[in-house]
């Protein structure tokens, strides 16, 4: 609240937020850790998958004691335990086309925590259709990448990512990559629900944790896009 520009009207915005936190992985953990510390009032986490123990090392909301059960139960118990004052929706669904609607509509931000693109194409498009902010992020190894998306007001994830990278099936990924973006994920969805700063919009941050940069590529809206091509500026 003594941070200039947000203030207690900040702190209230945020208490009056609903965040969607689409995987509850790599990403998600850490990006929906400093969202419930921070105050964000209203959590949605959403995940089909159980933790298993190769997902300790990123996962940092899961536990030894959680390997086998579910990712959304063992994230919302230590989401309410850091701040009991906080609403933590758990939601045990995979995202699919049929259900990415209900699961974004009217909410104030969704962060995209998910580790393929099918799902993160599904949730830019219903984030896009019903004019939610959508927070992108992906790690790889030691490297993530980072673009907020405005319904309206810039390029969205398919301008900047025409085509679905290739598939693999098994990549590595070091423990504080999704760390470093997850946080930085909480901290653009912070940033838009109180109206501080400036959001990373039509810029992909690409953070390189090799030789420790931060890169950032200009990302222009493509006017054919099928996405946001035919919406108002
Ligand atoms: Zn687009």
């Amino acid at each position: 609240m003594i941070i200039s520009r947000f203030g207690e009207t900040g702190q209230q915005k945020l208490k009056a937020a609903h965040v969607v936190v689409a995987g509850i992985g790599g990403l998600g953990s850490p990006a929906s850790s400093y969202l419930a510390a921070a105050g964000a009032g209203h959590l949605t986490i959403i995940d089909s998958q159980r933790v298993e123990l190769s997902n300790l090392n990123r996962q940092v909301l899961h536990w030894e004691p959680d390997v086998g059960r579910s990712k959304v139960k063992s994230a919302t118990e230590k989401l309410t335990a850091m701040n009991s004052n906080i609403k933590v929706d758990a939601i045990f669904e995979q995202i699919t086309s049929e259900n990415v609607d209900r699961l974004t509509k009217g909410v104030d931000v969704v962060v995209d925590g998910m580790d393929n693109y099918p799902t993160r194409y599904l949730l830019n498009e219903a984030c896009a259709r019903n004019r939610v902010p959508f927070i992108h992020g992906a790690v790889e190894g030691l490297v993530g990448q980072l673009m907020t998306i405005l319904p309206g007001g810039g390029p969205c994830l398919k301008c900047a990512i025409p085509n679905e990278p290739p598939k693999k099936p098994c990549f590595p990924v070091l423990g504080a990559t999704p760390g470093v973006i997850g946080c930085l994920q909480a901290m653009e969805a912070i940033k838009l629900i109180t109206g501080v700063g400036e959001p990373l919009v039509g810029r992909m941050l690409i953070f390189n944790g090799m030789d420790m940069t931060f890169d950032e590529i200009k990302v222009n809206r493509d006017p054919s896009c099928q996405v946001c091509g035919r919406q108002d500026r």
